[in-house]
């Protein structure tokens, strides 16, 4: 199966090649763990698990690595504020480490609860100071240093692609159109990739260095622990599109300086989710966890197939009512399946039948366009509705195309409450009447049950009973 891409890197759409063969080495950039992850952040953890799960579809094995970033990251992207970890601590009163502790704990249950694969690899910051002091140490060797007010500093403009990724003028940032508020810096673009005793002098977290008593700027951990677990080059790397003119630009630099290599060969980026029409972000306080929404009596696959709803890069606007439509839509499809389920066995995927595979087929041509959840969720339903197709051929083909859209449908059951005593009184009675062979007073009891809400539906495994529920 052939993949395509668009590629942040040239801005256009790609067939995806790997380095090696059937391996694909992805990287995605993960949380800061100082506060829940909020829905936003979550899209873009979505977007990823369908990007991973799409690539194992097509036979890769994706070694996935994503990073914990614990220390180092200040309240502004471009060296500005406070670390985000202390800032919190000071604030709640816990150390840097319990905080970290507890919100990554937090954040892999989210991930669980939306049956994001968690990665092969998910490696803390803290845990990997030794790998970026000799990241540092290569770019002082090789000249792309500068040591500033205390701070080491890459200096941009000794690395010729500076900005290539985002499409920033050379020009305009040498004449300072980013904002520069750190007077230590030669470039305005110049970022940090040791601290030292400078501006921080309170930092909980400080570890010894060739420069000083410090810790590591944000952008130095992706570029150092991405090589440590996937190489100096591999092959995708992906993050939200926030990440495109700062972060990802200093890590491509630093990288590529470092190793003198082609880093990263696709840069995949997700859109954002807004919300009324403004970003979702901590700081603008408007954002929404998981858990509110499981609070407000949501399954967290309600809000998985919501996000399916939308191409990765296509913004993605929030709000209840869209998401009641999701659940609608994954509530029948569940109930839908449930049923089948009950009538047949799937169908082995390579015993489909021809119209199956071509159905399935139009489903794989959307996902492997460049990710086309909202085109692949169309083609399921197309499936689901096709007048010839037999139940087992439906089954095989949904649960094949489940293997990437992660909706548990294998798991699909009508939601069912326990029968009361008299309820259960009446089934008995008509399976009575059945064996007696009185259908008169068995298509009476089966209508008296469906008045009280219970479906029945006679198979060969016995009565199944559905009580409908209110949703
Ligand atoms: P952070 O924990 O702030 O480092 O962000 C984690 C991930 O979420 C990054 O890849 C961000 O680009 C992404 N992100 C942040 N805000 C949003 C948003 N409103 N919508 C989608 N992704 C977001
Ligand atoms: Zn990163």
């Amino acid at each position: 199966m052939n993949v395509k891409l668009y590629n942040t890197l040239g801005r256009e759409m790609q067939d995806f090649k790997p380095i090696n063969e059937k391996e694909v080495g992805l990287y995605c950039c993960g949380p800061t763990v100082y506060n829940y992850a909020h829905i936003g952040n979550l899209r873009t953890y979505v977007f990823e698990d369908l990007l991973r799960r799409t690539l194992e579809y097509a036979g890769y094995n994706v070694n996935h690595v994503m990073n914990i970033t614990d220390v180092g990251h200040l309240t502004g992207d471009a060296d500005e504020g406070e670390d985000k970890m202390e800032k919190s601590a000071r604030e709640t009163g816990r150390s840097p480490a319990e905080i970290a502790s507890f919100y990554t704990d937090a954040f892999f249950n989210d991930i669980d609860r939306l049956n994001i694969v968690r990665p092969k690899t998910a490696c803390a910051a803290t845990k990997h100071i030794g790998n970026m002091i000799g990241l540092i140490k290569k770019l002082e060797a090789k000249g792309f240093t500068y040591i500033s007010g205390g701070n080491v500093y890459f200096d941009t403009s000794k690395f010729d692609r500076y900005g290539e990724l985002a499409l920033l003028d050379r020009q305009k940032l040498r004449a300072g159109a980013r904002i520069a508020v750190d007077d230590n810096k030669k470039n305005p673009a110049d970022f940090v990739l040791w601290f030292t005793n400078s501006k921080f002098e309170n930092h909980i977290m400080q570890w010894d260095s060739p420069w000083g008593s410090g810790y590591p700027g944000w952008h130095v951990e992706c570029s150092a622990m991405s090589m440590k677990y996937l190489g100096e080059s591999f092959d995708i790397h992906c993050g939200g599109i926030d990440h495109i003119p700062i972060h990802h630009t200093n890590e491509i630099a630093q990288s590529e300086a470092a190793s003198g290599k082609k880093w990263v060969n696709y840069w995949i980026h997700g859109e954002f989710l807004l919300m009324d029409k403004q970003k979702m972000a901590k700081s603008a306080g408007n954002f929404l966890t998981l858990q509110t929404l499981i609070d407000k009596g949501y399954d967290p696959l309600d809000y998985r197939y919501f996000c399916l709803g939308g191409h990765y890069r296509s913004q993605l606007v929030f709000n209840f009512e869209s998401l009641d439509a999701a659940r609608t839509a994954r509530m029948n499809l569940v109930e839908r399946i449930a049923a089948m389920k009950l009538e047949s066995d799937p169908t082995p995927v390579e015993n489909l039948s021809p119209r199956a595979k071509e159905l399935l087929e139009n489903f794989n041509n959307g996902l492997l366009g460049d990710l086309n959840a909202p085109k692949a969720l169309a083609e399921l339903w197309q499936l689901m509705k096709d007048k010839d197709l037999g139940v087992a051929d439906k089954l095989g083909a949904v649960f094949e195309m489940d293997r990437v859209l992660g909706l548990r449908l294998d798991e699909a059951e009508a939601p069912s409450v326990a029968l009361t005593d008299a309820e259960a009184a009446l089934v008995r009675a008509r399976e009575q009447a059945r064996a007696d062979k009185d259908w008169a007073r068995a298509d009476e009891l089966r209508a008296e049950l469906l008045e009280m809400g219970i479906e029945i539906k006679d198979t060969a495994k016995g009565t199944e009973c559905r009580k409908s529920v209110n949703r």
